[in-house]
């Protein structure tokens, strides 16, 4: 069994749907095959419900029957027969007649999958391909604090796969049931968890998700020219470089498939011939294997109103950040402060009233994380160093080391961040700069 996810743009046209069926048919064995909504669709889902909230009702209507109609055009691009065009047709008008009733925003975002996976289904059947849509609301849930339920999921989908007798199975990413049994989702870019989440209830051989780049790069290419793809990186590095913003991968997906040793393949839809990155239980590399960074980070400082920090002060001030169920990502101490990050503004306020028992707050927006993956274990030397050597110019706010032995993080002003992202992979990759740094190390 393979779990295979494609993403926005992999069916974002009909030509890219008619890769994706290509690619699905290659292969021999059982797939639950994972689908994004459209490119572009949850976007203007998440726009329709802003509009509605607003008010602003003929707005959100024109935008719904735009969104409409570049489905009729995708529709007669995808199907050869009359009758597909007209089943699609009938099935796309009943979606967006039931959209114009929608008001909660998750139902108005879960849209997008449950159009994507039927069209995907209707075009497998007019090629006479055989294959299942399984509703991802039948089996996926998350509890009231919006963790999968793991163990839930598995039963339910060892069930429904059990009584399937198709090999291709078709399911909604991003969307699941919450504790109250509503619609929900899996967090923006959550398809990529959906995949993993099934891979590990299934036990599938491998997770493979499919997307418009030929795997992970060492640097975000949003930002940075001349990035490269990885051949292998292992799952604690890939899962500190997605939850830190490489935003091929959801934050928490590779976690089940770590915890159930699946390797996870990242292949290019566009190019199914190039090797991709696999994501395995491997050596970390030796130096630095990728970087990332993660926006709208938050950095505070709390100085102690005591010149020491007092015994049980860090305790103090956890409890804050857990009463206000804030997760904490980056933290450094000196004899009397603390500075930590998060990257939640919703109780920031309350935060730093409650912090100012403690001490003196201050705070610094527009933050962002720079995470390197690599090998940052004791043994390995001079690595901090010349990550650092290559940020002469940037203001650094903050450094955290030591924490894992596979990562080094840096917190710097957001204006900064393209620029030290360059600078990094400069340093860092550019054979011609390693090459005159080795011959300087060298002679002198
Ligand atoms: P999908 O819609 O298939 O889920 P995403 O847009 O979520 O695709 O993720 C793929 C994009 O992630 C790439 O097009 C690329 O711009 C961006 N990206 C950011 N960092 C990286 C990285 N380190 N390696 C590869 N892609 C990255
Ligand atoms: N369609 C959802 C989003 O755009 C989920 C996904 O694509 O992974 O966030
Ligand atoms: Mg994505």
């Amino acid at each position: 069994m393979l779990v295979l996810k494609f993403g926005g743009t992999s069916v974002g046209s009909a030509q890219n749907i008619k890769k994706v069926a290509q690619i699905v048919q290659s292969f021999n064995e059982p797939l639950v095959v994972v689908l994004s909504a459209v490119s572009g669709t949850t976007n203007t889902l998440a726009e329709i419900h802003c509009l509605l909230e607003q008010n602003k009702n003929d707005e959100a209507c024109k935008i719904i029957d735009s969104l409409e109609l570049s489905y009729h055009s995708l529709l007669d691009a995808l199907y050869a027969s009359e009758y597909y065009q007209l089943k699609a047709l009938t099935f796309i008008r009943k979606s967006f007649e039931k959209l114009r009733k929608l008001t909660a925003e998750q139902e108005i975002l879960a849209q997008g999958e449950l159009i994507s996976t039927h069209l995907f289904e209707f075009y497998l059947a007019e090629l006479q391909i055989d294959a299942a849509l399984l509703s991802a609301l039948d089996f996926m849930s998350i509890d009231a604090q919006g963790e999968p339920e793991s163990e839930k999921i598995k039963a339910k989908l060892l069930n429904i796969t059990e009584e399937t007798s198709q090999d291709i199975m078709i399911t909604q990413g991003f969307i699941c049931l919450n504790h109250l049994d509503q619609i929900d989702n899996l967090k923006r870019g959550g398809s990529d968890y959906s995949a993993s989440i099934i891979g590990a209830a299934l036990n599938a051989k491998e997770i493979q998700i499919w997307t418009d780049i030929d795997g992970m790069h060492n640097n975000d290419p949003r930002y940075v020219d001349n990035t490269f793809s990885i051949e292998e990186i292992s799952f604690d590095e890939a899962a500190e470089l997605a939850y830190f913003g490489a935003k091929i991968l959801h934050p928490q997906s590779v976690i089940p498939a770590k915890e159930n040793n699946i390797p996870v393949l990242l292949k290019n839809t566009f190019a199914p011939k190039s090797k991709g990155t696999i994501i395995k239980n491997c050596e970390a590399s030796y130096g630095v294997r990728a970087i990332a960074a993660k926006d709208g980070i938050i950095a505070m400082k709390i100085k102690s109103y005591r010149m020491l920090l007092a015994y049980g002060f860090l305790k103090k001030i956890f409890e804050v950040f857990e009463k206000y169920q804030t997760p904490i990502d980056m933290i450094t101490t000196s004899e009397v402060a603390v500075s930590l990050t998060i990257d939640t503004p919703t109780h920031i306020d309350k935060i730093i009233e409650e912090l100012q028992a403690f001490g003196k707050i201050e705070v610094d927006n527009n933050m962002s994380i720079v995470c390197l993956a690599g090998d940052f274990s004791q043994n390995s030397k001079g690595i901090s160093a010349s990550v650092l050597n290559c940020l002469t110019k940037i203001p650094i706010r903050m450094i955290s080391y030591g924490g894992s032995d596979y990562n080094m993080s840096l917190l710097i002003d957001t204006e900064n961040k393209a620029e030290a992202l360059n600078l990094l992979n400069k340093g860092l990759f550019d054979k011609a700069t390693l090459k005159q740094t080795q011959l300087i190390e060298q002679f002198g």
